[in-house]
């Protein structure tokens, strides 16, 4: 693990709160001994405004401004478990940075993470926190990730943080064949986790379970 990360995420939590989300996401059930490690290191605190830091190992999802929120941790680690699975990934889209937490959560996992965001204040926030835990391997660009990223793909794994109402078919289109994206589908009735997997002649899908995300949104914003 890259020591700048480590280092930033001391003093301001214990180990102890630390172990103690770790635990809670072994008790939900999540078995990726990686993505335990990963989510022990990442220093969530940095990734909220000061005065939530206090909940930051707490397993809830949190405002992060412009109507926004940062997952819960369970949700990120089981989203990252559901795109890892039994692979080793090249390149990963992930659709919504939002606070940054995903992405940084995918970096030490993956060789490259590309990730799009439509607010540009959000993106700003989040470029500074990677800069300053040197996670040079993200990548990230003020875009409408509705359309996907294409001039960068295609993928070995896309992420999407925001809920479409129906399967994006251009994500779908820049995955390799075999690959997998990670999602929430659905609006104000209620969304499901699922897992897509393209195939020679289109794509499977699995679903995971009920989640709530915010909505995926068109155009870009200040
Ligand atoms: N992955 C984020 C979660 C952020 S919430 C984190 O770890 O903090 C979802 C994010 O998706 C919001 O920041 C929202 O602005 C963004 N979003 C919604 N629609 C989008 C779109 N079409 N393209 C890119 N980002 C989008």
């Amino acid at each position: 693990m890259n020591p700048d990360l480590v280092q930033s995420g001391i003093g301001m939590t214990s180990e102890r709160t630390r172990e103690r989300l770790v635990n809670s996401l072994r008790r939900e059930g999540i078995r990726d001994e990686r993505v335990l490690e990963v989510m022990r290191t990442i220093p969530r605190h940095l990734f909220i405004e000061e005065a939530l830091a206090s909940r930051a190992y707490e397993n809830t999802a949190l405002p992060i401004g412009r109507g926004q929120t940062i997952s819960q941790p369970y949700i990120v680690a089981r989203m990252t478990e559901a795109l890892l699975e039994g692979r080793e990934l090249d390149r990963v889209l992930e659709v919504g940075t939002g606070s940054g937490y995903q992405a940084a959560v995918l970096s030490p996992l993956v060789r490259r993470v590309y990730t799009v965001e439509r607010i540009a204040l959000l993106l700003e926030q989040a470029r500074v926190r990677f800069r300053q835990l040197r996670l040079r391997n993200i990548h990230p660009r003020l875009a409408d990730g509705s359309m996907g990223l294409p001039e960068c793909g295609p993928y070995d794994g896309i992420m999407v943080t925001a809920a479409p109402e129906g399967i994006p078919r251009q994500l779908v289109e820049q995955l390799r064949p075999g690959a997998r994206m990670v999602l929430p589908v659905g609006g104000r009735d209620g969304q499901a986790l699922v897992r897509v997997t393209r195939t020679a002649r289109g794509y499977d899908t699995e679903l995971l379970e009920p989640v709530n995300f915010v909505p995926l949104l068109g155009g870009v914003e200040p």
